[in-house]
């Protein structure tokens, strides 16, 4: 296989998690009964733009590619992140009636509502169904496309051209980047602002964030790869701020390689520490696999333990990272005989390979839980605090980035 940007041939791994089915696979009771579809699920490693990539599977990208329908109008933090976001851009661009806002991968309308609410024009654009239509009931305009260079073209020949191009955690889910960053040159006005935010590969190292990794989250993104993949699209970046969300993320600012404006001293700053982490030395990802056994290999020893003391362990999130982190560890429900998760599209259903089936929080008190092991690390205390009152003598635990109590 070769880089998905550069074309180098791909002769490192950085991580690999055996064979695991697509992460949002979640299986009803009859899917129980009939064989399922694992993946290898490795992760390459560029020598040459250290574009870290999932590998390429035999005839399996329309898979993964399959838009899992979560709302992002869904998540109450989410929604402010969208707003605050929405109300500093169209200051600080001075937005108005107009301009022209581009959301790819425009989910429910989340975050373009905020503009339709301004009557600033904007266009989503969201191949999925279910989705697109919630986005237009809220009067937010969908085009049903997956982006790429044909459709950015396609847009500005019909003058469809952006002020302001958002993506907010796609970047790094598409297969080709290459095709996506030029289709973002394509559609981009002269002097208009391009904004992407994506998982900081940095984090992921740091934190052994091993669990994010799965099929549909094709790329783990450092700043200098960006920019070097937007340097050979035309593109360049201007400015770059580290956020909170998802573990540690970026948000990038880019323009057009001619733009009159000037890059932020933060680009160089992040790119230097990124250099000084070791982004750029090859041992850095090949120490990785260590680490992630090690937690692996904790919380086996953690669960095993607890069952051989008469303890029952219940886990709480029924997420991909969960997947990812259950899968590669082999543990199924004779060690974890339930996951507890809000989501009712999730209820019913059962955990894609590890096969533990997914229930209502609200039955969490009838299970009398020793030990609630909280599976999306991200949202441990908020998911501790909403539970503890209800379990008082219930410890909770996360397994990554160690296994340790919270
Ligand atoms: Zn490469």
């Amino acid at each position: 296989m070769n880089c998905r940007h550069c074309g180098s041939s791909l002769e490192h791994t950085f991580l690999d998690l055996g064979f695991a089915p697509p992460s949002n696979a979640y299986l009803n009771a009859s899917d129980l009964k009939r064989p399922e579809l694992y993946f290898p699920l490795k992760i390459k490693v560029c020598h040459h733009c250290w574009l870290v990539q999932t590998e390429d599977c035999a005839s399996a990208d329309s898979l993964f590619t399959a838009e899992y329908a979560y709302f992002s109008g869904t998540s109450r933090s989410w929604l402010e992140h969208a707003e605050r976001y929405s109300e500093r851009m169209i200051s600080e661009l001075e937005l108005a009636n107009e301009s022209f806002v581009i959301e790819v991968a425009s989910n429910d309308g989340y975050l373009l509502k905020n503009f339709v609410e301004k009557d600033i024009p904007c266009l989503g654009i969201e191949p999925t169904d279910s989705t697109a239509d919630e986005a237009e009931k809220i009067g937010v305009p969908v085009l049903r496309e997956f982006f790429g260079e044909a459709l950015g073209q396609q847009l500005a020949q019909e003058g469809k051209r952006a002020d302001l191009i958002v993506g907010n955690n796609v970047y790094a889910h598409v297969p080709d980047i290459n095709d996506f960053t030029k289709g973002l040159k394509a559609v981009l006005k002269p002097g208009g602002t391009i904004t992407l935010e994506f998982p900081h590969l940095m984090r992921l190292i740091e934190n052994a964030q091993f669990d994010t990794i799965y099929h549909e989250h094709f790329s783990y993104l450092s700043l200098a790869v960006v920019q070097r993949i937007f340097d050979s699209a035309g593109l360049r970046i201007s400015g770059v701020e580290e956020l909170p969300t998802h573990g540690g993320s970026l948000r990038i600012f880019g323009c057009h390689d001619y733009d009159f404006r000037g890059k932020e001293p933060s680009v160089d700053e992040l790119i230097q520490r990124e250099l000084a982490f070791g982004l750029y030395d090859l041992d850095t990802y090949l120490e990785f696999q260590l680490v992630a056994d090690q937690i692996k290999n904790n919380l086996l020893s953690f669960l095993i333990n607890q069952k051989a003391t008469q303890k029952k362990v219940i886990g709480y999130g029924a997420a991909a990272k969960g997947n990812t982190l259950l899968n590669y560890a082999g543990v199924r429900s004779d060690l974890l005989p339930v996951i507890f998760d809000a989501a009712i599209a999730k209820q019913g259903k059962f955990m894609p390979g590890s096969h533990i089936p997914v229930l209502d929080p609200r039955a969490i008190i009838e299970a009398k839980p020793d030990c609630v092991l909280i599976l999306p690390w991200n949202i441990a205390e908020e998911v501790k605090s909403q539970l503890v009152q209800d379990l008082p003598n219930t410890q909770f635990v996360t397994a990554v980035p160690e296994l340790r109590r919270i």
